[in-house]
């Protein structure tokens, strides 16, 4: 059955002004232009400076050749030939392209745009708010070539950079795998030094086994624990995790491993008082899986940053992580305990940008 192709017809509502007169592979992060809007559609832009972002719809006008039904993703041999509709490739049938920017300014009918991956000239189709609650997908999944592909290496730049500046944190500060599983509960809600505390008072009481939190009461436990705060929440939530160890793999963290890690998070996620952060800290640090661990801290860092929008979801967060580095226990060990110390360092509630070692890359910096 032949499909009826019915006529459409596009106008652009404006257009892009710029320094960029060719394409160019890359580089656009830092790009500012002016898209310049029809006059008579100025009123419809009123509230838009509200969002941080918007969304362009532009007409790729200058791209060039036939549309290929397959193609290597940004021309890279190396990497798979894969359909064009899954590939971001200008050659398709209808050269539209979508971006989301950042909105630095409007002033009537100009709006001031960073970011916006579009030549001088570029014919505007269309413009949407950024919404992240609606835009910003969490847990989006991407074929492997996508990490490959070298679209954002800055999550390994900014690596190397805390490297450099702070060196080998050596986490998780614990004696045993059991040791960090405790450590993950105290420290929720609380300073890592009162953790400390409790740890010490649980272990000059012989209670720090997950068969020795089973027999310990309650308010005994508590009391053992009472530096870290909340801590008859905490010693519920002790007695849940060693319940479930006793009865998950017989109190023998070693088998812990063996286990694929989707059904561990599950089965750690059902335990009570295990969130996402503990689950993932457990994960990570006392079982040696690949599991990027999100806190606070991250999601500040990665969002001033400009790497994910603010308020991301934890999620997402992860993804970002998961999608653009290498899945290696060590290397997400040790970056998540830098960011920890960047955010106790500089990038606090009110950063200190003029110490930080990533100022010259973080469009949230602020001047002295
Ligand atoms: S430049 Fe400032 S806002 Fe940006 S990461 Fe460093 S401390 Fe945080």
């Amino acid at each position: 059955m032949a499909i009826e192709q019915p006529e459409m017809t596009l106008k652009a509502i404006g257009f892009v002004k710029n320094q960029v007169t060719q394409p160019m592979p890359g580089g656009w992060k830092e790009i500012v232009s002016e898209i310049e809007i029809d006059h008579r559609l100025t009123e419809a832009l009123d509230g838009l400076e509200g969002f941080s972002h918007v969304l362009v719809l532009f007409w790729m006008h200058r791209a060039s050749g036939k549309p290929a039904l397959k193609v290597h993703p940004k021309g890279k041999s190396e990497l798979p030939l894969v359909g064009l509709f899954a590939t971001r490739s200008p050659r398709r049938p209808n050269p539209l392209g979508e971006t989301p920017v950042r909105l630095l300014a409007r002033r009537g009918n100009i709006l001031k745009v960073k970011g916006l991956d579009a030549i001088n000239g570029t014919p505007v189709i269309d413009i949407k708010p950024y919404i992240p609650r609606d835009d910003a997908v969490a847990g989006a999944g991407v074929p492997p070539w996508v990490a490959q592909c070298g679209k954002d290496r800055r999550l390994e730049a900014i690596y190397r950079r805390l490297l450099k500046a702070y060196g080998p944190q050596h986490w998780w500060p614990a004696e045993s795998p059991f040791e960090v599983m405790v450590g993950a509960i105290l420290t929720q809600s609380a300073a890592w030094g009162n953790v400390e505390k409790a740890i010490v008072g649980l272990k000059e009481a012989g209670a720090l086994t997950p068969e020795a939190l089973r027999r310990q009461p309650l308010d005994e436990l508590a009391r053992l624990i009472r530096p870290c705060g909340y801590y008859n929440a905490k010693a519920l939530k002790l007695k849940a995790l060693a319940q479930w160890l006793g009865d998950f793999c017989g109190d023998d963290i070693d088998r812990l491993s063996a286990v694929d890690t989707e059904t561990l998070r599950r089965e750690l996620l059902s335990v009570h008082g295990v969130g996402e952060e503990t689950a993932d800290s457990i994960l990570l640090y006392a079982v040696g899986k690949p599991v990027f661990v999100v806190d606070a801290y991250t999601r500040r860092i990665v969002s001033r940053l400009g790497l994910a929008p603010e308020g991301v979801s934890y999620a997402a967060c992860q993804a970002l992580f998961k999608d653009y580095l290498p899945q290696d226990s060590g290397l997400f060990n040790e970056y998540h305990a830098l960011l920890v110390s960047l955010a106790k360092d500089v990038c606090r509630p009110r950063p200190r940008c003029s110490g930080c070692c990533l100022a010259d890359k973080c469009p949230s910096r602020l001047s002295d």
